[in-house]
């Protein structure tokens, strides 16, 4: 067989040359705005040749500090495909792990958005690297801000070439992506995407027992382009010449229905928290989903409860999935197989609550106390993975050696697997209540208490216990009909036919919001703080 390139370049062409009618639709703060991807190519070719002329060379770092919109699709195909490395930064994250990502991986340009540049100014005197400032803008005048030298993105792009050639000299195996992880402690760790390993995680999106993703699609990715290049949706869409709509900056769950309903969306992807607010939405008002065909969801548990009221109550189909940034993400997708369709209702819906089964491409082991654990959907290990878009490395960094071993990535998820090789992520293993020897499963917990019909969220943490080591707490967010009504004893009641006694929470507190990380899940460490000081009043 010939050994071509897996390289950008390919998909991109392939966008320009045989769907060059098709569309992105793109919400900024002006607006929609609609572009074929003749436009998307051509303004693609253009900015790859501001680059250029701004100095921008093979291997240089280039950050986007971005919401997700057209230009930012330009950038993603733009940065790879001239030989530079796209940098998606993560702009939830505080000024200082923001200054610190930039200058780790020492980027050369910043891509930022408008309402975005307040946030950079903060840090602006402590970058070392950066040589240029380009503002992603609807407006013709460029914003007052104090970082220099600034340039205006349409200015850059109205000057330059829009012929431009990418160069036919990029490896397969060098850098085309790079985004950092928050870690538990300490600072962000970087992960680097090669050309090889995004194009086979894009084939992965449009596998039919995989992401699904195909030409006839309308594709809108809410998860941020800066977490996981959007889970690497934007790849395989512009590939497969797939409609994509980018919800733009500061959507509502309001929003979110409008587009699907408007732009006949027929799949999205996003985390639990999204799903949660467009299921509060639909409550509320009335809007026409029929044209969606699949709800991805992952990056932390989806509820048994939310994917029943997706599927039963507005017939949308739900595929729950499980990846992380060191996985590209896509790994894990729960679909069932063919002979599984004559379980029952319940039955189906514990298999598709689970996170599923290996997507093809990848290897996994799961490692336990003794060994590789049994597949009996019991024995808990820590999952294992390789695989051609599994990160090999944290990019110079010394905590590489904490999670790669013998050629697997150690996901640090404890997690069991069943008879038919569905897995189940019982938690992190730094989230595990250990409870006198034996573990509880926060992760299970709080998804029997998210079924209950008064609660909204719930989140389980350890406290320290003098008798058995560590005890869960539950900490619940009830709807808000509920509020004053719903007691502590009549969760206990509703949990204790589905849990050892052991496994019931020594107290369950009603709060007001639950602290989240900067894309939506749990932040327990703050959440374990707050329950300790509770605890000890
Ligand atoms: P961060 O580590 O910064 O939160 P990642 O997106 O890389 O960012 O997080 C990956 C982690 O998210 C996984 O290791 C796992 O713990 C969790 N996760 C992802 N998908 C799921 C899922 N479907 N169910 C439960 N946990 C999930």
């Amino acid at each position: 067989m010939m050994q071509t390139p897996l390289t950008m370049t390919q998909m991109m062409k392939r966008a320009e040359m045989f769907f060059p009618k098709k569309q992105v639709v793109s919400r900024t703060a002006s607006g929609i705005h609609r572009f074929s991807y003749k436009q998307m190519a051509e303004r693609t070719r253009r900015l790859a040749d501001s680059l250029t002329k701004l100095g921008v060379e093979k291997g240089d770092r280039i950050g986007t500090l971005a919401w997700n919109h057209h230009r930012h699709l330009e950038a993603y195909f733009a940065i790879p495909c001239m030989g530079a490395v796209l940098h998606t930064i993560n702009i939830r994250l505080s000024p200082q792990h923001i200054c610190y990502i930039i200058n780790h991986a020492e980027d050369k340009v910043l891509l930022v958005d408008p309402d975005i540049l307040p946030l950079l100014e903060k840090c602006a005197s402590e970058l070392h690297s950066v040589k240029a400032f380009i503002v992603m803008t609807d407006d013709k005048e460029l914003p007052e801000t104090t970082l220099s030298p600034i340039y205006h993105y349409e200015q850059l792009l109205t000057e330059s070439d829009p012929n431009y050639s990418f160069p036919e000299d990029i490896n397969e195996n060098d850098p085309a992506g790079m985004c950092y992880t928050s870690a538990t402690t300490g600072n962000p760790k970087g992960v680097i995407y090669t050309h090889r390993g995004i194009v086979l995680h894009s084939l992965a999106l449009g596998l039919a027992d995989g992401g699904g993703i195909s030409e006839r699609d309308v594709a809108m990715p809410v998860v941020p382009m800066f977490h996981v290049n959007a889970w690497g949706i934007p790849f395989a869409a512009v590939w497969f010449g797939t409609t994509l709509v980018l919800p733009g900056p500061y959507f509502t769950p309001k929003l979110l229905a409008e587009l699907i309903e408007t732009e006949k969306v027929t799949i999205t992807a996003g985390v639990p928290t999204i799903w949660l607010g467009l299921l509060k939405e639909l409550e509320a008002g009335s809007y026409d989903l029929t044209s969606l065909r699949a709800v991805l969801c992952g990056g932390s548990a989806a509820p048994k409860g939310m994917i029943k009221t997706f599927e039963q109550k507005y017939n949308i189909p739900f595929k729950h999935a499980y990846g992380m940034t060191e996985t590209s993400p896509l790994a894990l997708i729960s679909t069932l197989k063919s002979y599984q369709d004559k379980l029952d209702p319940e039955e189906k819906l514990e298999i598709r609550s689970k996170q599923g089964t290996l997507v093809p491409g990848l290897e996994l082991k799961i490692i336990g106390k003794d060994g590789e654990v049994a597949w009996d959907g019991k024995e808990m290990g820590e999952l294992a993975l390789r695989g051609p878009w599994i990160a090999s490395e944290y990019y110079k960094d010394e905590r590489t050696q904490d999670a790669f071993h013998d050629g697997w990535l150690y996901t640090g998820d404890v997690v069991t697997i069943d008879e038919e090789g569905f897995v189940k992520i019982v938690d992190r293993t730094k989230d595990l209540i250990k409870s006198g020897g034996e573990w509880i499963s926060s992760v299970d917990l709080e998804n029997a208490l998210m079924a209950h019909e008064a609660v909204f969220e719930a989140a389980v943490v350890a406290v320290p216990d003098a008798q058995w080591q560590e005890r869960p707490i539950a900490c619940v967010v009830l709807k808000e009909g509920f509020k004053g009504k719903t007691t502590k004893e009549d969760l206990v009641e509703f949990l204790k036919p589905q849990f050892a006694k052991w496994w019931i929470p020594d107290d369950i507190l009603f709060l007001e919001e639950i602290p989240k990380t900067s894309v939506g899940k749990f932040l327990k460490r703050t959440l374990r703080e707050q329950v300790q000081k509770e605890v000890q009043k």
